[in-house]
């Protein structure tokens, strides 16, 4: 099994000396500079005024311009969309790094597609946690916390490891495992599990299955709740025992639908696919596309983001959710489902 670091086995003076800049307060920035300020250390949020800037203020944070804050540290994160970084990085944090500071990411795609090319004189690595920031600050305020992966990219000082450790341990990871990483594997294998399996995946599946029950004459209704609401419980079972917990919860009609059906949905085609999927993401393929496409203000984007809003079970499960008020209530921000 891969090395799992713990909270004990992690020493943080290397960041107790430095200062911290956080570069964006959305789902992740809110929650690394709560947190880190919370463990000791000296935190400052680096925003453009609006929204999160007063947010920052209020919760009690410093908050400096992105420009300012960067000069103002050693240690910088990059919490902004992974779209808009390297404009930013370009603008107001490249010409004020210094030699010796460490450029810190949780998310690898700009740096491992280029878009963002460090200076030689810094270290760069990322501490990608493995859950939505409103998990990591909300888990780390129960005194639990996410699960993260850090990687080195540039290891200028000597001490990009130790460092990396230090601000895991300080977004509370340390409580829930912190493993290691390269921004080549977080990258490519993130990108391929939200396209494939967790977001992509799903989303297709759902859809067919729906598509298949309306077409042979089903109510949408009974096909909203079999095809898509059900699908949480399964996969709160899963979360908790894997896939032999989840069958041991069902019935054993389901147990053996699943061994005999699954694999005639799901086939060695399907994989093919996958295959394919995970060669555009390896080859850049995916990356050009989708950087290309928010440089001509995506099109292609909108166009399928509102003719999916359109699709019957977008309709009918608005309907249905209006009358579970549990589920309603529950429902958190768009950005709490946000796979990474
Ligand atoms: P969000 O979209 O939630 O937050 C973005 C933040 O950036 C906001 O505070 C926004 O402030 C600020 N911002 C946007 N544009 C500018 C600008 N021009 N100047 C200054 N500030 C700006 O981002 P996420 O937290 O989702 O993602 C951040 C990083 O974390 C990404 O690399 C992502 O891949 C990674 N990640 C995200 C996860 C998640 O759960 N969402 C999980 C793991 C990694 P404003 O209010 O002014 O717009
Ligand atoms: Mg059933
Ligand atoms: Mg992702």
């Amino acid at each position: 099994m891969a090395k799992v670091l713990y909270h004990n086995d992690i020493q943080e003076e290397v960041l107790k000396s430095k200062k911290i800049a956080i570069i964006g307060y959305g789902s992740q920035g809110h929650a690394h500079a709560l947190n880190l300020k919370e463990s000791g250390f000296d935190v400052v949020v680096g925003l453009r005024k609006g929204k999160s800037w007063d947010k920052a203020v209020e919760d009690g944070v410093e908050v400096k311009s992105v420009a300012d804050a960067t000069k103002a540290s050693d240690v910088v994160m990059v919490l902004l969309p992974d779209e808009y970084q390297p404009t930013i990085y370009k603008e107001s944090i490249e010409p004020h790094l210094e030699a010796g500071n460490a450029l810190v990411f949780a998310h690898g795609f700009n740096v491992h597609f280029n878009q963002v090319v460090p200076p030689a004189d810094v270290d760069v690595f990322l501490v990608a946690p493995k859950g939505p920031g409103h998990l990591v600050r909300r888990t780390f305020e129960e005194g639990a916390g996410v699960p993260a992966l850090y990687g080195i990219y540039q290891d200028y000082t000597g001490k990009a490891t130790e460092t990396a450790l230090a601000y895991a341990k300080g977004i509370g990871a340390g409580r829930a495992g912190i493993l290691q990483t390269s921004f080549q594997e977080e990258t490519e294998t993130d990108l391929f599990g939200e396209q494939a399996v967790l977001c992509g995946g799903v989303t297709s599946l759902v859809k067919a299955g729906f598509e298949t029950l309306t077409e042979a004459g089903y109510q949408p209704e009974v096909a909203y709740f079999e095809c898509l609401h059900e699908l949480k419980l399964i996969v709160d079972l899963m979360y908790e025992g894997g896939l032999e917990g989840m069958r041991y919860s069902i019935s054993d009609t389901a147990q053996w639908g699943d061994y005999v059906s699954g694999p005639r949905v799901v086939n060695e085609e399907t994989k093919a696919r996958m295959k394919d999927v995970l060669t555009d993401i390896q080859t850049g393929v995916f990356a050009k596309g989708w950087i290309l496409e928010n440089q001509v203000n995506r099109p292609q984007f909108n166009a399928i983001t509102a003719s999916e809003s359109k699709h019957q079970i977008e309709k009918v499960g608005k309907e249905l959710r209006a009358l579970m008020p549990f589920v309603n209530q529950k429902a958190k921000a768009k950005k709490e489902v946000v796979s990474n």
